[in-house]
C-alpha cells in the first residue's frame, strides 16, 4: 500500500544554524510509522543535513540529468546517492518558470534519477490562467505524460508526484480539499491508463500549495491525496510537526 508522505521544501531559504536548529528538533520526535518524513534543504548543506538527521530523510531540490562533466553549477543524480541522499524534487514550478526547465529535461532529470535509485518527487500544477480556461488538466496530462516518458513501466512505481497548483504556492490560497482531490484522482488515473492500475494504486500522490497545519488534516484524508509538498510552513518547526501529525 502506498505510503503517506510529508515533505518540507526550504526552497532557499536558511542558513548553517537554521539547518542545525531544524535537524536538531526533528531528531528529538518519533514520528509515527506510517508516515515518512522528507527535508530538502539547500544543496550547500545537504551533505551536512544527512549526517545529522536521524527521524527524517533528506532530499535535494534539483539535480542535472548528466552524471559528471562540464556543467558548471550543477549536481549529479551519483553524487547526490554518493552522500546517501535518496530523493530529489524535480520540475518544481519555480524551476518551469524562472529557470525556463521544460517538460523534455525535466523527463531527463527523472529518468536520470532513477537510473541512480533516487526517488523523483515529480512536480506538476497549472496556473492560473490554465485554470480559469478550465482546460488545466491538459496541462498537468501533458506534464505527467512527458515527465514518465523516458521510464518504464516498473520504473514509474519508484516515482512520487506533487500537485503543485502555481496559483496556490506561496500565496495563502489553498486548492480546496475537493478541487485538490479532483486531480489527483485525474493524475491516478492518467497513470493507469499509461502503465496499469496496480502501478498507479501504489505511487503516492503529494499535494502542494499554501499547506498549513490548520489544513493539512482535511487535505491529507481525501482518497488520492498521499500527503504533501510543504514550502513556508515547513520552515517554522512546530507548523511542520503539526502538519506530520496531520498525515
Ligand atoms: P508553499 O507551501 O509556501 O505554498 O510552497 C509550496 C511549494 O512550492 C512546495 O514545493
Amino acid at each position: 500500500m502506498r505510503g503517506l508522505i510529508v515533505a518540507g521544501n526550504w526552497k532557499m531559504n536558511g542558513n548553517q544554524q537554521f539547518v542545525d536548529d531544524m535537524l536538531f528538533s526533528l531528531n528529538k520526535v518519533e514520528f509515527s510509522e506510517s508516515v515518512e518524513v522528507i527535508v530538502f534543504p539547500p544543496s550547500v548543506y545537504l551533505h551536512a543535513a544527512r549526517q545529522q538527521a536521524k527521524t527524517v530523510k533528506v532530499g535535494a531540490q534539483n539535480i542535472f540529468f548528466e552524471s559528471s562533466g562540464a556543467y558548471t553549477g550543477e549536481i549529479s543524480p551519483s553524487m547526490l546517492s554518493d552522500i546517501d541522499c535518496r530523493y530529489v524534487i524535480l520540475g518544481h514550478s519555480e524551476r518551469r518558470a524562472i529557470f525556463s526547465e521544460d517538460d523534455d529535461l525535466i523527463a531527463k532529470k527523472v529518468v536520470a534519477s532513477i537510473e541512480n535509485d533516487l526517488v523523483p518527487i515529480l512536480c506538476v500544477g497549472e496556473t492560473l490562467e490554465d485554470r480559469e480556461s478550465g482546460r488545466f488538466f491538459e496541462v498537468i496530462a501533458r506534464q505527467v505524460k512527458i515527465g514518465l516518458s523516458l521510464l518504464q513501466a516498473e520504473q514509474v512505481a519508484r516515482v512520487i508526484v506533487a500537485y503543485e497548483p502555481v496559483w496556490a504556492i506561496g500565496t495563502g490560497k489553498t486548492a480546496s480539499p475537493l478541487q485538490a482531490q479532483e486531480v489527483h484522482g485525474l493524475i491516478r488515473r492518467l497513470v493507469a491508463e499509461l502503465v496499469g492500475e496496480q502501478i498507479s494504486e501504489s505511487i503516492s500522490i503529494l499535494y502542494g500549495g499554501s499547506v498549513n497545519a490548520a489544513n493539512a488534516k482535511e487535505l491529507f484524508s481525501q482518497p488520492d491525496i498521499d500527503g504533501g509538498l510543504v514550502g513556508g510552513a515547513s520552515l517554522k518547526v512546530d507548523e511542520f510537526l503539526a502538519i506530520c501529525s496531520a498525515a
